[in-house]
């Protein structure tokens, strides 16, 4: 899976078949609803990590990026407030400059 992190430190950000059905999931209840509501592309900084590059960007040592389960995206208020009002997460948090959401 496409990593900047990964491919700045030559590690490769290795997926299982869960993990792709996990973030198929979290496009598919998240991510796709946020886009068709607002009808706009939404920049994905962060999505999976494998644990390497988890550590390499001094992700949480349990965080749901290393199941595919999380997306960081931009900060916009209007897309938090939607997500935190219409669709399932198990995590939202404004993380200053970017919203990060899990399911
Ligand atoms: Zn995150």
């Amino acid at each position: 899976m496409h990593s900047n992190t990964a491919d700045a430190k030559g590690i490769e950000n290795r997926i299982t078949a869960e993990e792709v059905n996990n973030l198929q999931r979290l496009c598919k209840k998240v991510l796709e609803p946020l886009r068709a509501h607002f009808g706009k592309p939404i920049h994905i900084n962060s999505g999976f990590r494998c644990k390497e590059v988890n550590a390499a960007v001094h992700g949480a040592p349990r965080s749901y990026h290393l199941q595919g389960r999380a997306a960081d995206i931009p900060w916009n208020k209007q897309y938090f407030d939607y997500i935190k009002n219409n669709l399932p997460h198990v995590e939202l948090i404004n993380e200053g400059g970017w919203i990060h959401v899990a399911v």
